[in-house]
């Protein structure tokens, strides 16, 4: 069992590093991903080849730098690529120096207005400015920012927002519409151009979907530099979710999107988790545990939904990407168990079916069900680890 453990833990990475090609035998699962140009986040690649990155923001004050720390802690444990916080004031800045130093993530730097902030916040070592150059000022404080970032090694993210809108433009369309959303980007976008900076992303966020996606579209044929994708001030957890998933998920699916952030009224730790998920269900990132399982019914040999909650808990320290199935009867067990790594399937009298890659492999009883999958797991992830190990110029899959 071992051996077989360690041979699909080295497929599973072998599919890991080709990246999008691992999708080739299943052409119906390909996503040809929009050619961006590549800019850094610190030492995260953002657009080119490089993997979608997943980042949140912070809802501490930024001043109070261990509360921040904390939390961008959390955030990155979960998974979080990168992470923002907003530097709305002096003392935030102030305190970002600490932050940045003790971060285990780049940070970006969210300015508003305040140009001054913006040069502070290049200084104390941020990797990113979140600023729409059009709304600081004169042109020579617009040139002051891009010396700051070009001293201090940042790149910007320009931010549109379908909320906040210049006025010529809702007085020229009269509405927030895609077009004018992708002028206010391409307008801010010409102001760094001008000044020959081109290490920039662009988001235009919109808390309607349809206005969101059709914006990015639009976006996405003008101009080659990296997205950033988000459906702003999409909601609570549940209803955020939902809304995210769709607007967000049109866009992956069609290839648009360099770097997400999922908007919700809830925890960052959400936000991260939520991205993820959208990345994994299409194929572009893999990360931790991928539960497969049915909804339950009558049929159900032992209870689906407590046992996938308790499996989801304690395997979310997980990094390895590992698929598993737990299917409460034999109508659909075995099939999925053919596709996951580790497939449990009810059956009758109390006796249950393991599958160990695809394959059925031994019978369980009623009791010890979750700690027997829990434990397969992180025997799995370990071996998954091992491989690793034995690859060492292989980069980080994550
Ligand atoms: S797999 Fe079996 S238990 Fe699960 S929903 Fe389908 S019929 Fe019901």
């Amino acid at each position: 069992m071992a051996i077989a453990f360690v041979q699909r833990a080295k497929h599973v990475l072998k599919i890991m590093w080709r990246g999008i090609d691992m999708t080739n035998y299943r052409p119906y699962r390909d996503i040809q991903r929009r050619k961006s140009r590549q800019i850094m986040v610190g030492d995260v690649a953002v657009g080119g080849d490089a993997p979608i990155s997943v980042q949140t923001m912070t809802n501490t004050p930024t001043s109070d730098a261990a509360a921040t720390l904390d939390q961008i802690n959390r955030a990155a444990e979960a998974g979080a690529d990168l992470v923002r916080v907003s530097c709305p004031d002096e003392d935030s800045t102030a305190a970002l120096k600490t932050i940045v130093r003790e971060s285990p993530v780049p940070i970006i730097a969210d300015i508003h207005f305040h140009y001054r902030r913006a040069l502070e916040a290049a200084k104390a070592g941020a990797a990113c400015l979140r600023i729409n150059p059009g709304n600081i000022g004169s042109s020579d404080r617009v040139a002051e920012v891009i010396k700051a970032a070009r001293d201090h090694g940042c790149s910007m993210r320009i931010g549109v927002n379908g909320g906040s809108l210049e006025r010529n433009l809702l007085e020229k369309y009269g509405e927030p519409c895609p077009d004018a959303l992708v002028e206010s980007a391409l307008y801010h976008a010409s102001l760094l151009q001008d000044k020959d900076f081109h290490d920039f992303k662009i988001s235009v966020k919109a808390s309607d979907v349809f206005l969101a996606v059709a914006a990015y579209h639009g976006l996405a044929d003008a101009i080659d530099c990296p997205l950033h994708i988000g459906i702003t001030e999409a909601g609570g957890l549940r209803a955020g979710t939902v809304k995210s998933s769709i607007g967000l998920g049109n866009l992956l699916w069609s290839g648009i999107g360099d770097t997400i952030r999922v908007s919700l009224s809830a925890d960052p730790v959400e936000e991260v988790k939520v991205g993820f998920e959208m990345l994994k269900s299409l194929g572009l990132r893999h990360r931790g545990v991928t539960v497969i399982s049915c909804p339950s019914c009558s049929r159900q040999q032992f209870d689906v939904i407590s046992s996938v909650r308790e499996i989801e808990d304690r395997l979310a320290h997980i990094n390895e990407p590992i698929t598993v199935s737990i299917i409460g009867c034999v109508v659909n067990g075995p099939g999925e168990a053919r596709m996951t790594d580790i497939g449990l399937t009810g059956g009758g009298k109390d006796t249950h079916q393991i599958y160990l890659s695809g394959m059925a492999d031994h019978r369980l009883q009623n009791g010890d069900l979750v700690d027997h999958v829990v434990a397969l797991v992180e025997d799995r992830a370990e071996a998954i680890q091992r491989a690793r190990d034995d690859q060492p110029k292989m980069t980080n899959p994550k």
